[in-house]
């Protein structure tokens, strides 16, 4: 037999248990909140054709220059891709399943995504996204709301204080405009440009803004800004948002060099800060990207999305000291062998059928033995499933931990009323 021990892949991590309740917090607070705004889930294949995301992320971006997981299906050819984020996949699904035509959709996911990145701090191959869009709805209440909705979820996860940033990238005459005196500009200081920047002056110069060269920083400062190339509509927009963000007592900068950089993103764009995580700080990203539905093969409706990184949101509540702990089970039941193991497992399906969690020592064991692993397992009660007991048709139940006031001490109780005797020391 084989000796070796496999690793997973680099950048892709596993989930301890350990790690379950907190995931499954974040998650489900975040689903709830959504839900009482009127979201629904969704939930797309991991792999794509490609051309959805060149389609729908667009070919000048990190995103498909270099971080994409492609590859050719050896069966017949087809070329796919590990999906990189979802809002492209959730309008090619939104798309093909006509889920416009005549409505509006409020929809939620959550899921692994795969960029070949570098590995570091906040930044893995494999993470998970919790996302929504909603699509139909041309704001900018809508583009509010989300952002009221996002402020909840931090504000119910209790990560303390996450900075919102807001941009806008107006309406694409407005950018086109704004575009060519971005190249302009570039094109007059192409000499502190560097490589990358050069390679996307012509072709998405807007990105170039996004820069994280240091040595670039002075030059992007300086650029021309969108803000002054709006006309009235993108900015009525803007303010009737910014109005609506400011009424729900949301403090927010504008920041000009937000960009999502992709023609067909437009208006509104945000990102959530957090100073605590170090350079990989921005645990939500979002917009809107009206013309993308009919891009990817829709009929014209707008939208507007969010993605947050579940695995930033997570380091964020471990910073912030908000790790919630679940015990594995609720009731432990310690037994004899025989038939008395055959009646501790038809009462645990019996404390089972009332909501309650119980693990029944597997196998055989002394009784030294099965206590120790009852108070490791972090239950409430251990159950005594002992042979002298079951012979008057009793079992025995005993807190687990300190200060508990029900079954303090061992107690007797019929093996007909212990369900109950139990379940109700639970609701009190
Ligand atoms: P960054 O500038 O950090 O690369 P991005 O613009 O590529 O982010 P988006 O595509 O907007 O990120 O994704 C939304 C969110 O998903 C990010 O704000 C971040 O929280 C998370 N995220 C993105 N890439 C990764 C990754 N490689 N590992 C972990 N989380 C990630
Ligand atoms: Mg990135």
């Amino acid at each position: 037999m084989s000796k070796e021990k496999f690793s997973g892949v680099k950048g892709m991590n596993d989930m301890l248990p350990q790690d379950a309740a907190i995931w499954q917090t974040v998650q489900q607070t975040a689903v709830n909140v959504l839900e009482r705004y009127g979201y629904q889930e969704i939930r797309t294949p991991i792999l794509e054709n490609t051309k959805v995301f060149t389609r729908g992320v667009g070919e000048v971006t990190d995103i498909v220059e270099k971080e994409m997981y492609s590859f050719t299906d050896s069966m017949n050819g087809d070329q796919l891709t590990l999906r990189p984020e979802g809002t492209s996949a959730v309008v090619r699904c939104v798309n093909e399943n006509n889920l416009l035509y005549g409505a509006t959709q409020r929809l939620w996911y959550c899921g692994p995504m795969f960029r070949h990145e570098r590995p570091q701090r906040g930044r893995y191959r494999q993470f998970h996204q919790f996302g929504a869009e909603a699509l139909g709805m041309a704001g900018p209440d809508i583009d509010a709301e989300m952002i009221v909705m996002l402020n909840r979820i931090w504000k119910e996860l209790g990560v303390g204080h996450v900075r919102l940033e807001l941009n806008t990238l107006g309406a694409l005459p407005e950018r086109q405009a704004h575009r060519d005196a971005l190249i302009k500009y570039f094109e007059a200081n192409r000499d502190v440009l560097d490589e990358e920047a050069q390679r996307r002056l012509y072709t998405n110069p807007l990105r170039i803004l996004d820069t994280k060269n240091p040595d670039m920083q002075d030059l992007v400062n300086a650029a021309p800004r969108l803000l002054d190339y709006l006309g009235e509509e993108s900015r009525g927009f803007l303010a009737r948002m910014e109005e609506m963000v400011s009424a729900a007592g949301i403090d927010y900068t504008i920041n000009p060099r937000l960009v999502r950089g992709l023609d067909y993103y437009n208006h509104t764009v945000f990102e959530w800060i957090t100073e605590k995580l170090g350079a990989q700080g921005t645990i939500c990203g979002g917009g809107r990207y009206d013309p993308l539905i009919e891009m990817l093969g829709g009929r014209p409706a707008p939208g507007v999305g969010f993605a947050m990184g579940m695995e930033r949101v997570i380091e964020l509540m471990r910073e912030c000291g908000n790790v919630p702990t679940r015990t594995q089970t609720d009731v432990y039941v310690i037994h004899h062998d025989g038939d008395a193991h055959v009646k501790a497992m038809l009462l645990a399906e019996q404390l089972r059928d009332r909501g309650i969690r119980v693990i029944v020592h597997p196998g055989t064991a002394g009784m030294k033995n099965q206590m120790k692993k009852a108070d490791a397992s972090g239950a409430r009660f251990a159950v005594f499933a002992t042979e002298d007991e079951l012979a008057g048709g009793n079992v025995s139940v005993k807190s687990l931990r300190e200060g508990e006031t029900s079954f303090a001490e061992q107690t007797t109780v019929s093996l007909e009323s212990a369900a109950e005797a139990v379940a109700n020391a639970f609701a009190k």
